[in-house]
């Protein structure tokens, strides 16, 4: 859990701006959805806060604590891109335990981890897949379990990229419904990018529209809603 703050962003890439001066304040628990078209500079915002991208000015506080020259492994954060990628090795169980056994979250004994997994698995409705390998999954419990893999890590944000865009229809819906009330149930703190209108109206508690690298609007879903 943990606030997030984003002030005067700016990234270029050669002569292009991607990102041209960013502010974001994200509150504890909060679902915050940035909403802009492809190009907008949704990634590039993201990847910042989780310092894996050098930017050309601003500044970035998470849980109150400035992030200058703090490496991304230091940064209580955690960040899943739209390829969600698992171990094909290893049963769904694995997958979800190897976040928690490595790096910062090694601390975390049998019993805890297995406590997490539980959870996370009991919201996402994939708690009978334990034992199961990636291959013997439908894409949508695939993409479930990628999505667990993020989420079951403490972290002060998460830091969510489209994660639903491969999905069909339908399964976006179930996602979309689940990661609500994931957010709902968890009280986690949560970025979350898209391009998707409708996707950004039903998950957002706050709704920013990102264009060409700034934020034009920041509202509730309902006065996003309204505007033309
Ligand atoms: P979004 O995630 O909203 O689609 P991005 O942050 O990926 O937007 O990209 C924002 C802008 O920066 C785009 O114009 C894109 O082409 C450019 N861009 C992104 N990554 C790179 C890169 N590695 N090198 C050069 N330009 C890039
Ligand atoms: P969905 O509607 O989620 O895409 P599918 O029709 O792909 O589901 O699969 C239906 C059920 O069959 C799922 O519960 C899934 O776990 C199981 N299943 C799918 N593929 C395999 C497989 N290769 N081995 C074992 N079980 C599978």
């Amino acid at each position: 859990m943990g606030t997030l703050k984003v002030q005067g962003l700016r990234k270029k890439y050669g002569k292009t701006t991607a990102v041209d001066g960013v502010d974001l304040a994200v509150e504890n628990g909060e679902f915050f959805v940035v909403l802009g078209p492809s190009g907008a500079g949704k990634t590039t915002t993201l990847k910042c806060i989780a310092g894996l991208l050098e930017f050309d000015d601003g500044w970035i506080e998470i849980a109150g604590r400035n992030m200058s020259g703090v490496e991304p492994y230091h940064r209580n954060v955690a960040m899943a891109f739209e390829s969600y990628a698992l171990y094909p090795q290893k049963t769904v169980f694995e997958n979800l335990a190897s976040p928690l056994r490595s790096g910062r979250t090694g601390r975390y004994g049998a019993e805890e981890r297995r406590r997490r997994i539980q959870t996370v698995t009991d919201t996402l409705g994939i708690s009978h897949l334990w034992e199961r390998f990636p291959r013997e999954l439908s894409n949508g419990q695939r993409q479930r379990v990628a999505l667990g893999r993020v989420l079951v890590r403490p972290a002060d944000v998460y830091l969510l990229d489209e994660p639903l865009s491969h999905l069909d229809a339908k399964l976006r819906a179930a996602m979309r419904a689940e990661l609500k009330q994931l957010g709902e149930l968890a009280d986690i703190t949560t970025l979350y990018v898209t391009h998707d209108y409708q996707e950004a109206l039903a998950l957002g508690d706050r709704v920013a529209v990102l264009r060409d690298g700034r934020i034009v609007q920041v509202d509730t879903p309902e006065q996003v809603w309204h505007q033309p």
